[in-house]
């Protein structure tokens, strides 16, 4: 359902002044039964940090903060807060509700900018943990475990820990250096990383364990692109979104020249899917010059998951829509896309364009599971996990959570399944470290 600050207003995600900040924070009526709270899926305290900020004790704010998050600058700015803590304010139900996220942003922020808080940083006595990819589940369980007191390295394949956050989410959106910051911050809790490694590839599981690790946390993420199965899908200037918006963030930190990322000012493209994969791969496009950009849908404009802030954003961009409307063949010549055959309301046409970005999806890659016996997956290759200890796999001692599990979702989602599965890790290891006395 569309909120009253969705249907009024484009959402403002420009950051606070510190005076706006305290203004929006002393809105707030503390509700003895916070509804903000239970919309959290991580059930932030959120009319207490609100609360402390109000009366400008931004340190205390960020301290209750980091009771429930490792990722607070990241959720602020990129949690779908219009249906989770925003959509479930009172003051929503009959005018504008607190601007959750953008508060929580700012707390993130201005602790960052002034080092106001200090981490507790425990003995590391309670064991090892192996925790392979560095997207938000791999960071939280990390995090988490850390403050626990246990020893955690982090295997990432790609050069920098962040996953998606770093990868995937555009820059306009959730700025790298904000992710580097939180990355960082968990490092200073004594997590290590070490990048450039695929587990599977580099590693196997099995080393991992013969080097003494108590415990592995598998958090791979959704790695491979779903493909639309139409005819011409090897024409050139067929391309995946996820491939896309990967080029562009290597290009935007200096790893490649912009003749790398494949989208050009010349270029009319072509969104399929209505995702917010889709809208960031469309709103990207256009900010790399691209001439015109469409999303097809072969739904209805009610039925697009993107959320509806990013769908205005995409609009206020300049990208058109085509809703109802179903691919049926990638048109070319010599080889080279020239066109989208659709078909809308049974009639066939063609839609002239020289790129597209496909963006229906993804699933988990098999790198590991094909190189280590026993972690079984369902049929559409997510990892099978317990209940008991939450969150170990079907191979002893070998957790996953995260969209490896519950397929593509959100990044305060994956943290609150891997916080559930940071609780079986601990009672798993402490379980294993009594036996051996
Ligand atoms: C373009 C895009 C935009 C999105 N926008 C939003 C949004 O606005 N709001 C929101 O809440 N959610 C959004 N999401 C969804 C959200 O980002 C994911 O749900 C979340 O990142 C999942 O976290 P994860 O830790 O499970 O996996 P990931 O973030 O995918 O992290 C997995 C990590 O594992 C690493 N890895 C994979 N295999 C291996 C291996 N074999 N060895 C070592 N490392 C490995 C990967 O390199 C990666 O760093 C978006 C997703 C995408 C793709
Ligand atoms: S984590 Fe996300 S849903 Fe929870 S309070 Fe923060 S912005 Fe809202």
């Amino acid at each position: 359902m569309p909120s009253n600050q969705q249907e009024n207003e484009i959402y403002d995600s420009t950051p606070f002044t510190m005076k706006e900040a305290i203004a929006e924070a002393q809105r707030c009526l503390h509700c003895k039964k916070p509804m903000c709270r239970t919309g959290c899926p991580i059930e932030n305290e959120i009319p207490d940090f609100i609360h402390q900020l109000s009366k400008g004790n931004l340190g205390e704010a960020r301290n209750i903060l980091a009771e429930k998050t490792n990722l607070p600058a990241v959720c602020g700015r990129v949690c779908p807060h219009e249906t989770q803590c925003e959509g479930h304010c009172v003051l929503g139900k009959k005018g504008q509700p607190i601007r959750i996220g953008k508060l929580e942003q700012f707390i993130a922020d201005f602790d960052a900018d002034m080092g106001l808080t200090r981490e507790n940083i425990p003995p590391k006595t309670r064991g090892n943990v192996a925790v392979i990819g560095s997207g938000p589940a791999g960071l939280t369980v990390s995090g988490d475990l850390a403050h626990m007191g246990f020893n955690v390295t982090v295997f990432e394949g790609e050069e920098e820990p962040g996953g998606v956050l770093l990868y995937g989410i555009p820059e306009f959106r959730l700025p790298k250096e904000v992710v580097r910051r939180e990355t960082k911050r968990i490092s200073e809790l004594g997590v290590k990383y070490v990048c450039n490694t695929f587990v599977g590839r580099d590693i196997t599981i099995d080393q991992l364990f013969e080097q003494g690790y108590d415990a592995i946390f598998i958090g791979t993420g959704t790695a491979i692109s779903k493909e639309l199965n139409i005819p011409g899908k090897e024409l050139t200037g067929v391309l995946q979104s996820h491939y896309f918006l990967r080029m562009v963030a290597l290009y935007k930190n200096g790893s490649l020249d912009r003749h790398e990322v494949p989208i050009t000012e010349d270029d009319h493209v072509l969104v399929i899917g209505a995702g917010n994969v889709a809208m960031d791969a469309c709103r990207t496009a256009m900010r790399m010059g691209a001439k015109s950009v469409t999303v097809v849908y072969r739904k209805g404009m009610e039925n697009m998951s993107a959320a509806q802030v990013e769908y205005e954003g995409a609009v206020a961009d300049g990208v058109k829509f085509m809703w109802n409307t179903t691919p049926v063949e990638y048109v070319g010549e010599d080889g080279i896309l020239t066109g989208l055959k659709v078909s809308v309301n049974d009639t066939e046409l063609i839609v002239p364009c020289n790129k597209v970005l496909v963006a229906i999806g993804s699933k988990p890659a098999k790198l590991i599971i094909s190189t280590t016996k026993g972690i079984e997956v369902n049929d559409n290759g997510y990892v099978i996990t317990k209940q008991k200890p939450y969150g170990m796999t079907t191979l002893k001692g070998v957790f996953a959570g995260g969209d490896v599990v519950h397929q593509p979702a959100t990044v305060v989602l994956a943290m609150k399944e891997a916080k559930k599965v940071v609780e079986g890790i601990a009672a798993y290891v402490d379980a294993v470290k009594l036996l051996e006395l």
